[in-house]
């Protein structure tokens, strides 16, 4: 018995960047792909010549390593069943169109838009649902010749069978049922020659072995005309799964303040790739456990009855909270990618590891960071409103001391707070929140043994002195 490999694929059509809806449905393949073994395939839908974009392509291709989401057969990598960009397989698309129109089971049509436009008006408001007539399905060959030398251009449509069911089992959504009369004949290459979308989309699944496939519920509904070409083609149906879309708040679409961003804005603005796989593998599927995972095991507990019918809702708290964690289960040196250009200039080269394990549980983004850089390494300390009080209130004198025991010990946390508790008499909170407000003008913040080996010495001994001349 030969078992098929599982093989699912992202197909994206390269009119804009990235956004958090289609890499999430990037992610469930990924993730079932690894789930299973199985193999993942990127394929280019750039059949709309006027909105698809080189730079698009090359962005998603960047956003999507970027997130680490690798795939084993693409138009950058090829594979066994090259080109993986639809607007390279004209001539692959042009044979089904052939055979389709050998078995008769296409045929030209010359209806303008304003004439469709018009018949779908009329059913509307005959309260039917609209679907193509028929007009041209009946015109003989002198007929269509005709036409065609009046110089129009038809367009292709097929002619779906009549009194048909459509069933498949939704991976996500289970048993679905269409009627083919439902459907009426639909068009599969336009006037201008270019493919239909369903059409290619379909053939190149079939072609490209691709077993399983999820994507945007908006799509269930050419999933039976998918069905019904690959049945005229002789060719093999993926199982199909539909994810339900992600809204907003209000249960509307996604509007720019409610998540509507690009990948691209996104690590722009700080987040780390696997802050988005840990809450994207949420958005619509649901793990049993609600830790920290990463990709690897995201995909070993990835199940498709874990899949959600409902409507997934965005909500920024939950992305924030796995930036968190992120940041806090970072590799120091992937810590320090991150900051580099927010505090590479601030930071001195010797104290880059000391840094990133001072700031790191501090922060979320590296605008946190800059901010600790300016307190640790700044030439001028501005204090905060409560750490100005904390400084007033404290007696002068304890600076003295704290001066003293810093030219005794240097930076070395435990002798020097031994010394300094001897010398003033204060223990506890009284002792180092005094000494935090003074070196870094915060009462929060790293600890303060970290904080004494970051700052440098002579700015150390400055702000001790400053703080302890009167105000
Ligand atoms: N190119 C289509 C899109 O981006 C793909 C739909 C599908 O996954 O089948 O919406």
């Amino acid at each position: 018995m030969t078992t098929t490999i599982c093989k699912t694929r992202f197909a994206p059509s390269p009119t804009g960047y990235l956004h958090l809806g289609n890499v999430r449905t990037a992610l469930f393949n990924a993730l079932l792909a690894r789930r299973r073994q199985g193999r993942f395939l990127l394929r280019v839908e750039d059949t709309d010549r006027e909105r698809s974009r080189p730079e698009y392509v090359a962005a998603l291709l960047e956003d999507l390593r970027w997130l680490g989401l690798d795939w084993q057969e693409g138009p950058d990598i090829g594979g066994p069943h090259p080109p993986y960009a639809q607007s390279e397989r004209t001539a692959i698309y042009a044979d089904y169109y052939q055979r389709l129109e050998e078995t008769n089971q296409v045929y030209p049509c010359f209806c303008t838009p304003a004439e469709l436009a018009l018949s779908r008006k009329t059913q509307l408001a005959a309260g039917r649902p609209p679907r193509y007539a028929g007009t041209c399905a009946r015109l003989n060959v002198a007929e269509q010749q005709a036409r065609c030398d009046r110089g129009l251009q038809p367009t292709l449509r097929f002619r779906t069978p009549v009194g048909q069911k459509v069933q498949f089992t939704d991976l996500a959504r289970g048993p679905q049922q269409f009627a083919s009369d439902d459907i009426g004949d639909f068009i599969i290459r336009r006037a201008d020659g270019g493919p239909q979308f369903f059409f290619a989309n379909a053939v190149d699944d079939a072609l490209m072995g691709v077993t399983h496939l999820l994507r945007g519920e908006d799509h269930l509904s050419n999933t039976p005309r998918q069905l019904l070409l690959l049945e005229a083609l002789h060719l093999p149906a993926p199982h199909y799964g539909h994810l339900a879309l992600i809204v907003g708040a209000d249960s509307g679409p996604l509007s720019k303040r409610e998540g509507h961003f690009s990948v691209r804005e996104l690590r722009s603005s700080g987040y780390l790739p696997e802050a988005l796989l840990n809450y994207l593998a949420r958005l619509g599927h649901s793990y049993e456990h609600d830790h920290w995972m990463p990709l690897a095991e995201l995909a070993e507990n990835f199940a498709l009855e874990r899949l959600g019918r409902a409507p997934a809702h965005y909500d920024e708290a939950q992305l924030l909270h796995w930036q968190s964690e992120a940041v806090q289960r970072a590799a120091p040196e992937q810590l320090w990618v991150w900051l580099e250009s927010a505090v590479g200039k601030e930071v001195p080269i010797t104290c880059r590891e000391a840094f990133v394990a001072a700031v790191r549980p501090n922060i979320r983004f590296p605008a946190d960071a800059v901010f600790w850089a300016e307190r640790l390494f700044g030439a001028e300390l501005a204090l905060s409103e409560d750490s100005r009080a904390l400084i007033a209130q404290t007696d002068s004198a304890f600076f003295s001391h704290a001066l003293a025991a810093y030219a005794e010990y240097g930076a070395v946390y435990q002798p020097l707070m031994d010394d300094l508790k001897r010398r003033t008499g204060v223990k506890g909170k009284a002792l180092f929140m005094p000494l935090r407000a003074a070196l870094t003008g915060e009462l929060h913040g790293p600890e303060l043994a970290r904080i004494l080996t970051l700052v440098p010495a002579d700015l150390a001994r400055r702000r001790l002195e400053a703080a302890g001349r009167p105000v």
